[in-house]
């Protein structure tokens, strides 16, 4: 077995592995291989496999440098948004949060809930503004 992880850890050495750009490909496979699933043509049902093979191909590639390149591109591009679907998800599913935009430089505040009207300091520009939490 020691051997077999020495062989392995030999074979992955200088290898892309998993990145971000990796994990979304992952992602793309499993989505399109469901919607995939409902057709009968064999040809759409061959598309999962597009962004199987690109992630296979990454994992095991040498180049880091395009590798690096891409995942780059990945992260300038779609970075942003998966942040941002990850921030509003957290925001959403806070219970004991409000979240409010100080109403001067746009910072996000987040202050406890149900202190009733608070006066809420800008913590970047030091703006005061009264919101009502709730009781
Ligand atoms: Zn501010």
């Amino acid at each position: 077995m020691n051997n077999f992880l020495n062989k392995l850890q030999r074979f992955l050495y200088g290898r892309n592995g998993l990145d971000r750009f990796s994990i979304a490909l992952a992602v793309f496979y499993f989505i399109t291989s469901i919607i995939c699933s409902f057709f009968k043509n064999p040809i759409i049902r061959l598309i999962p496999l597009l962004p199987l093979g690109y992630l296979v191909f990454r994992f095991l590639s040498k180049n880091l440098t395009a590798r690096r390149r891409e995942n780059d591109w990945y992260i300038r591009v779609f970075g942003g948004f998966a942040g941002r679907v990850k921030t509003t998800y957290a925001r959403l599913s806070d219970t004991t949060h409000k979240y409010y935009r100080c109403p001067n430089c746009r910072q996000r505040i987040r202050v406890p809930k149900f202190k009733g009207k608070i006066e809420i300091c800008c913590p970047k520009c030091g703006t005061k503004f009264i919101r009502n939490t709730g009781k």
